[in-house]
């Protein structure tokens, strides 16, 4: 019987080179030689000043929030229909976050309803670019202009998405990138954050590293954290961004093939939509009505297929839900939704198969 995960990485280049120099070398620690490099590449790759690597794509998002010097009291608006980590990250800070809801086409956080959301205590706008998609970027900015708001892009799903051909992350002030496993280039564990501001990302840096005080050993003049980022883990991370070209493209493939082989069905796959170039990190389909999502999920299973659903959306949780709220359209897709299978080393087979045995579901 097949058996088909919903994401493995992809780890067929200079990985093992790398990591063996590190060992060879005896840097394994956050000192070495691949940290520095895999940020000034992942600089240069997305186009944008400062990047500086870190432990995960959850401390990134906490990093880039602290830069901005959020807090207890402020309000940071963002979608309900992503990853906890966009909602929890603001909730470490002491701040509050908003929800507010997504756009039915694209998936993404919905610029009127920011607009709606917005009082004397917001701070920031966290735009998450979900599964790949990016967001309305024109409309948030002009919005974050308008009302003096930080504009936070959570890019940990959309490496390599472009929006109006500009990469996703250089829009706002300041973004995260993580490099999970199941991420599009992948450090086992690890995050990026990346600002076009020097004072943010001395901040960012500042925080990242315990708090250090610059001209004074073994002083510390804030309460920092240990955020750093392995040599290990950016070797893995270099070679893993001298593939990215290929990793994406071969992303894309995936999503067209699937398109294509689904168009006749009841399935709608998650579109592209507008001047916009969608990475695809999870190629994701609607199912009809929210009661035939799990038989289908189940069918798929049997098959040793394996799939996520599409997010849960987050103002549901019980640490989020005290305070009734409606979220129309997250919640939705949030119970219609399935990940599908979408690794890079996925063959035409494999997708034939899978949309096969979709459409055998019967339910
Ligand atoms: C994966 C992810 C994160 C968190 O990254 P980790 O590296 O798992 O900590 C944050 N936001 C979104 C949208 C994600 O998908």
């Amino acid at each position: 019987m097949h058996k088909i995960p919903v994401y493995q990485p992809s780890l067929v280049g200079n990985e093992k080179k790398y990591v063996n120099d590190c060992l060879d070398a005896n840097w394994i620690s956050s000192k070495g030689k691949y940290v520095q490099l895999f940020e000034k590449e992942f600089a240069s790759y997305v186009k944008v000043n400062y990047a500086t690597g870190v432990c995960n794509g959850t401390v990134a998002l906490h990093l880039a929030l602290l830069a901005l010097g959020i807090g207890q009291g402020d309000e940071v608006i963002v979608p309900t229909l992503t990853y906890i980590a966009s909602v929890n990250t603001i909730t470490y800070t002491g701040a509050i976050p908003v929800f507010v809801d997504s756009l039915p086409d694209t998936w993404q956080i919905d610029p009127e309803d920011v607009i709606r959301a917005i009082t004397p205590k917001t701070k920031a706008i966290l735009a998450v670019h979900l599964y790949g998609h990016p967001c309305d970027l024109s409309a948030l900015k002009e919005i974050a202009k308008k009302h003096r708001l930080f504009l936070i892009e959570d890019c940990a799903e959309a490496i390599g998405s472009l929006y109006q051909n500009q990469h996703v992350g250089t829009f706002g002030d300041v973004a995260t990138f993580s490099f999970y496993g199941n991420k599009t280039i992948t450090t086992g564990e690890g995050g990026m954050v990346i600002t076009n501001d020097q004072t943010i990302f001395d901040r960012a840096v500042h925080f990242k590293g315990q708090g250090l005080a610059k001209y004074r050993e073994y002083w510390h003049d804030v309460i920092g954290y240990n955020y750093r980022m392995t040599n290990l883990c950016a070797a893995i991370g270099l070679a893993q961004l001298e593939k990215i070209q290929t990793i994406i493209k071969k992303k894309r493939q995936i999503a067209e093939l699937y398109k294509e082989l689904l168009q006749d069905t009841n399935f709608k796959v998650h579109p592209e939509i507008g001047d916009v170039f969608h990475s695809y990190w999870m190629v994701s389909i609607l199912v009809d009505q929210a009661n035939q999502r799990d038989t289908v999920r189940e069918h798929l299973a049997q098959a040793g297929i394996e799939t996520r659903p599409v997010f849960y959306p987050v103002h549901t949780m019980p640490m989020y839900s005290q305070k009734y709220q409606k979220h129309q359209v997250a919640e939705d897709i949030g119970w219609r939704g399935i990940n599908l299978p979408s690794y890079p080393d996925l063959s035409e087979e494999q997708i034939k198969y899978i949309c096969d045995t979709l459409n055998k579901t019967n339910y």
